[in-house]
């Protein structure tokens, strides 16, 4: 039996998605395979698709970190209640065994892994997890939001939860229409923070307040932190929530209140920066730096999201062979939200 997926051969721009057809995989002891339902994209895949300098990437790779699906066979020793069940992928794989995975922090495991990134990934008709990465799909969530939440959720709220940030406290996302940033400005909420966001279109900007921002800034203004001191009585925000990097951090310091935290999962446009240290000592400020976040979380999240508490802002939808042009979608940063990705259509 075959099936239809995306490779990644060699790293460069959407051409090098390859559709291709290849055997569909069977599970091994203690794995299940899952038809694909949904999948959904994250700034990730552009990283594995374009490579990144200094980081091998195993090529080929099937692209796709974030799914949901239908298991439709087990292997030896797989409790027998899954087949046949609706799940969504939890992202990131992890040893379970070693220090940091018992004490939760599986993220910070040696063996670390995400699928789409060190084995093959959600980008295709069906795919081979280990037992351990599966959760039950809500019956009242659909395939679209339940692909579309894990990886970005997951980040967004280890986050929040790393920055401390409290009920009554400002918090600032930049670049709202990031995955991660339209669940940030929902989570905030959540947590009782005031939200204000930046977002680089006035789509993006009246979108973001449609989600709740207070005020969404334009960021082509090159003084915007003058306009968070002035929305925050000249204090500056609590917690600023980064994931842009060299375009936005200047500024991102420069809004930040004292004792204010930093937090950034990401660097689309750069990561080398320059802080003021002096600044950083004499306000006590922190900058923080975090990735993915504890699979336990996500069991919160779904929850969430089974009771209406947030939701996963979907962008647009491409069925699997039209990838390329999800890819130039995410690329062109005209997108507001989650783009997901339905099966292949014959
Ligand atoms: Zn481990």
């Amino acid at each position: 039996m075959m099936m239809h997926c995306a490779r990644v051969r060699d790293h460069g721009d959407a051409d090098q998605l390859l559709l291709e057809q290849t055997p569909v995989p069977e599970p091994a002891s203690g794995e299940v395979r899952v038809r694909l339902m949904a999948s959904a994209l994250n700034h990730l895949d552009l990283w594995v698709r374009k490579g990144v300098a200094g980081h091998r990437f195993p090529l080929p790779l099937i692209p796709g970190c974030d799914g949901a699906g239908i298991v439709e066979a087990c292997g030896d020793g797989v409790a027998p209640r899954w087949q046949g069940r609706e799940v969504v992928l939890i992202p990131g794989i992890s040893c379970g065994e070693c220090p940091r995975c018992l004490a939760g922090d599986d993220m910070l495991c040696p063996d670390y892994g995400i699928l789409g990134e060190t084995r093959d990934g959600t980008c295709a008709e069906t795919i081979v997890v280990p037992e351990c990465q599966l959760l039950e799909k809500p019956d009242a969530v659909s395939w679209q939001q339940a692909a579309a939440l894990p990886l970005s959720s997951l980040t967004a709220y280890s986050m929040l939860v790393k920055a401390q940030l409290n009920p009554g406290e400002t918090l600032l996302v930049i670049a709202a229409g990031s995955g991660v940033g339209t669940m940030a400005i929902q989570l905030g909420l959540l947590m009782g923070a005031r939200v204000l966001a930046t977002g680089s279109t006035a789509e993006k900007r009246s979108r973001a307040l449609d989600l709740g921002a207070e005020h969404a800034i334009d960021p082509s203004d090159p003084q915007w932190a003058r306009q968070v001191k002035e929305l925050t009585a000249g204090e500056g925000a609590d917690v600023v929530f980064e994931n842009v990097g060299e375009a936005t951090f200047e500024n991102s310091l420069l809004a930040l209140a004292k004792a204010g935290r930093l937090v950034t999962c990401g660097a689309t446009t750069g990561s080398q920066v320059t802080v003021e240290l002096k600044r950083l000592f004499f306000k006590n400020q922190q900058i923080i730096g975090s990735t993915m976040g504890r699979r336990e979380d996500l069991t919160r999240l779904l929850s969430l999201q089974q009771q209406g508490k947030i939701h996963a802002v979907i962008d647009s939808e491409y069925p699997l062979q039209e990838l390329h042009a999800a890819h130039q979608r995410m690329e062109s940063r005209n997108s507001f939200g989650k783009i997901v990705i339905t099966p292949w259509q014959d």
